[in-house]
């Protein structure tokens, strides 16, 4: 591999880009990885780690009104939104540490920059330097996307910024109501925020499976949250105290801060792919074959900047199979069936497979099994709460082929679930497990 500068250049230290560096490097492979802001990426610097670490915060105020249920008294409680910004960034920070120490463990140099490419094996890089390599995976992510667009939509907040605001918003508007919209409503709502959240589907989480979708939208009525379904904002006036919101259904709503959730586009913008004639799709996204390669065989890309499942560990399976297939020398794609996926509300959400009607059209016939019960702890709790679980079968296989939970460590549970499913198991190996008593889990081997 000589005559390059290195065998590797990785543009983007998040999940994706981290690992295939890593790996390649411990293939033997000399990688360089760009980044010009924090190693990590949006996962573990303002995506999932943060939020995950809100969601914890926030399920503290149901712990404290549920522990009287069990003979607690718990004194005055009273959240400190700065302490929990302080606590996240102290922690982002010591993780995105351990990221960087591991690049250096396996001996990838870490380049402080933003690279572009300069041609098929060349890349450029902020600080004035240019370097050849044998190969450049793109590993840029994603960015959020405003929308719509409409007068005053410079006040919206995006998730990036939403993290460290320096007060916390005790009013909300929300708009969108995907992962993102959906998972910040049931933070801020039981932080104490009054949340509105604005969405133009007549329910939240289009694509997932309709019945979690009702009672995801139930939750969040119940954790306080106004919806405005079918209604978007139509402009945002900065007023003496925050916002005024007008909204397309005739209401105004006056707040603090606008969140907007309206998905994400893949980052390719001035990157300088076209410099080496990389083909991308009309949103950006990079087009790849099953191994990620782009239509310029020395260029890779893999993760959300591709746009095919735009989740963490997806794009670092992305990224170790392009390392070993690279550098490994044991050619390897990724399998993308039955990927599992969490939404964080409270309760929250775990998916594995097809919603129902997407398993209709695939299918045909299905034979579906639905339990709803009240969660052990409601009951002395009081809680007005119930678990969903759905298993969609495939009633000519018998292969269990949609689970959809919807309920405590939901997606805890879809993890483990999504095993069986993805060898093949059907409705009866299921029936076949014996149950753990007395978990939520066991209602997944005991429908009938
Ligand atoms: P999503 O694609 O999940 O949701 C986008 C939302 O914005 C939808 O409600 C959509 O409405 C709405 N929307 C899109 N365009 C417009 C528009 N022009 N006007 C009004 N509304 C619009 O995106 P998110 O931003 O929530 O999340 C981005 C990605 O991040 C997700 O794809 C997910 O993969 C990832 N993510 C994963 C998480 C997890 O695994 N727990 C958590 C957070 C993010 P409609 O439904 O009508 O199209």
């Amino acid at each position: 591999m000589s005559g390059y500068d290195y065998d590797l250049i990785v543009i983007g230290a998040g999940s994706g880009g981290v690992r295939a560096a890593r790996i390649a490097a411990s293939h033997g492979a000399r990688v360089a990885i760009a980044e010009a802001f924090r190693v990590g990426g949006t996962c573990v610097i303002r995506g999932c780690v943060p939020k995950k670490l809100y969601v914890m915060a926030s399920r503290f105020k149901d712990e404290f009104d549920d522990a009287k249920g069990f003979g607690w008294h718990v004194g005055e409680t009273a959240f400190d939104w700065p302490w929990l910004v302080a606590a996240k960034e102290k922690e982002i920070t010591r993780l995105s540490g351990l990221y960087e120490q591991t690049l250096s463990n396996n001996k990838v140099e870490l380049i402080r920059a933003r690279a572009t490419i300069a041609g098929p094996n060349a890349a450029h890089f902020s600080d004035g330097r240019t370097a050849s390599a044998r190969y450049i995976l793109v590993a840029t992510g994603g960015a959020p996307v405003l929308a719509p667009h409409i007068p005053g939509l410079e006040w919206g907040l995006s998730s990036n910024e939403i993290f460290d605001l320096p007060t916390f918003p005790q009013r909300l508007l929300i708009v969108g109501a995907g992962y993102i919209a959906v998972e910040f409503a049931s933070i801020f709502a039981r932080l104490g925020a009054q949340v509105y959240l604005a969405y133009r589907a007549d329910l939240p989480l289009r694509g997932f499976d309709e019945d979690l979708r009702k009672r995801v939208a139930e939750a969040l009525t119940i954790a306080g949250v106004s919806h405005h379904v079918g209604a978007l904002p139509t402009r945002i006036d900065k007023t003496s105290k925050g916002f005024c919101v007008s909204m397309s259904d005739g209401e105004t709503r006056d707040v603090d801060a606008v969140l907007v959730a309206t998905g994400r586009r893949p980052l390719t913008q001035n990157l300088g792919l076209e410099r080496a004639g990389v083909a991308t799709r009309e949103n950006g996204a990079i087009v790849v074959d099953e191994h990620s390669r782009t239509n310029v065989p020395s260029i890779y890309a893999v993760g959300d900047v591709t746009d095919r499942i735009n989740l963490t560990p997806v794009a670092i399976r992305e990224g170790h199979a392009f390392a070993d297939s690279v550098f490994g020398d044991a050619p390897t794609t990724v399998d993308y069936d039955c990927v599992a996926s969490a939404v964080f509300t409270t309760p929250e959400v775990g998916a594995v497979g097809l919603a129902e009607t997407a398993a209709q059209s695939k299918y045909g016939a299905l034979d579906i099994y639905e339990t709803s019960f009240r969660p052990m702890k409601a009951t002395l709790s009081g809680r007005n709460e119930r678990t969903f679980m759905k298993l969609v079968v495939d009633a000519a296989s018998q292969r269990v082929v949609g689970a959809h939970i919807f309920g405590h460590e939901a997606g805890e549970m879809a993890q483990l679930v999504a095993i069986p499913m993805r060898m093949g198991a059907t409705k009866r190996d299921f029936d076949a497990t014996m149950a753990v008593h007395p978990t939520a889990a066991e209602e997944l081997v005991t429908m009938r």
